[in-house]
């Protein structure tokens, strides 16, 4: 397979680039990268969506030439309907928070405090519980940010449909584009 663009990056930088992906209803879902997005095409999965003359890159195997757009549209159903917010447990707030401590920052000996204590009645809930390193954890102890004087770098909040969270993201992208 050989990879050229339109624009004369070479084939390693082409393979980096990332196509957008747009679910039946035009909702913008996800990046792939480009070898996915052929096997989208190819498979039929996906069709080319074009905005504008907006580039693309060309891809020659021995029997075929693939235009490859920076947008394409799913023509089978995707995820979107079956996604739930995920149970509050260590892997999916770890997850949510990046794996930094909310107070510190720190990426190591993490554990989860609850921001509100249990024993004060906090509830195990997405907004109540964030990821904490051992220190910022035994410091806080059993008190209230108020009472220790800590604070968080981001209120807690559950995690959002990827595919909202996504399109949030891509439509900033695209006004701060035309601005
Ligand atoms: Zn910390």
């Amino acid at each position: 397979m050989t990879i050229s663009s339109r624009r004369g990056a070479n084939a390693m930088q082409v393979l980096e680039q990332s196509v957008v992906v747009f679910s039946q209803n035009y909702l913008p879902l996800c990046c792939v990268n480009i070898k996915r997005a052929i096997v989208l095409l190819v498979t039929n999965k996906a069709e080319p969506l074009d905005f504008a003359a907006d580039g693309g890159w060309r891809v020659h195997s021995p029997s075929l030439v693939i235009e490859v757009p920076k947008h394409i549209r799913l023509k089978i159903g995707s995820s979107e309907r079956t996604w739930k917010v995920p149970p509050v447990n260590r892997r999916e707030v770890l997850r949510r928070d990046h794996h930094t401590c909310q107070y510190c920052g720190s990426g190591k000996r993490l554990t989860l405090d609850h921001v509100i204590p249990r024993s004060k009645g906090g509830l195990h809930t997405w907004d109540n519980v964030v990821t904490a390193c051992e220190r910022c954890n035994s410091r806080k102890g059993d008190r209230s940010l108020s009472e220790v004087g800590m604070q968080l770098r981001k209120l807690p909040k559950a995690p959002i449909h990827p595919a909202i969270a996504f399109a949030e993201q891509f439509w900033t992208n695209v006004q701060a584009n035309l601005e």
